[in-house]
């Protein structure tokens, strides 16, 4: 077996072992595979492998490689309100709305498509200074801002969890997602679809799961180190 084959395989074992673990199926957790610095070949190769959703965090990248491969495709880098008009009808989900003024630009260039563009609100869970994301504590008043916008609909919360030797340290992080998620979940209706939780990478995919994660974004554990 070729590496990716090998990987997907683990990778889709772990998933599976940690879903049933907390609860849930195996097919209610989403796999995106981040290709970020991948070339087209070998992400053709895992789309071969049954791979069907792509995650890119830069905009010129994804630009770049969308003509390319057939797939649904996620941004989940950091968006600058400037570059949403070049992939507002490309990708299916946008996973790091931070600000009032980048939904309102999403609102905005989605009403021209006459699309609804799912998004999620990224949320800095453990308050570093080198991340994006709105604090937790202001995740829940902007979710309710933005489900005043037609074009856009919010769809779940995602967090980039803090860089750990050990997994276990981030479960905390996890379970403080997961709670805002439930709250937010139980108080907020209004053109919202609480979908999805977006969290766990490739060194911490497994407790994220097992702590109500039903998204994760992995490209090292897929593809190898970048
Ligand atoms: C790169 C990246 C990932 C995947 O990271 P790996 O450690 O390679 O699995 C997930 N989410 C975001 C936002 C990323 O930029």
């Amino acid at each position: 077996m070729v590496l990716i084959e090998e990987n997907l395989k683990e990778i889709r074992e772990n998933i599976r072992k940690a879903a049933i673990r907390s609860g849930r199926k195996p097919e209610d957790i989403t796999l995106v595979a981040v290709t970020k610095t991948i070339s087209v070949d070998r992400i053709q190769e895992a789309i071969e492998l049954d791979v069907n959703v792509l995650g890119e965090n830069r905009v010129q990248e994804l630009l770049e490689k969308y003509p390319k491969l057939h797939a649904q495709w996620h941004l989940i880098g950091h968006l600058q309100s400037n570059k949403v008009k070049y992939i507002i009808d490309k990708v299916d989900l946008i996973h790091s709305v931070d600000s009032l003024r980048l939904a309102q630009e999403i609102d905005r260039q989605a009403k021209k498509y006459k699309k609804v563009m799912p998004v999620l609100v990224e949320v800095n869970v453990a308050g570093e200074d080198t991340k994006h994301g709105v604090a937790l504590g202001e995740a829940e008043g902007l979710v309710a801002a933005l489900a005043e916008l037609p074009h856009l609909q919010v769809k779940g919360l995602m967090t980039v969890a803090p860089f750990v030797e050990n997994p276990e340290e981030n479960r905390v992080w996890f379970r403080k997602m997961r709670q805002l998620y439930v709250d937010i979940l139980q108080k907020i209706h209004n053109n919202i679809d609480m979908q999805y939780l977006s969290m766990g990478m490739s060194n911490d995919y497994v407790v994220a799961i097992e702590e109500g994660s039903n998204m994760v974004r992995i490209g090292t554990g897929i593809f190898g180190k970048r």
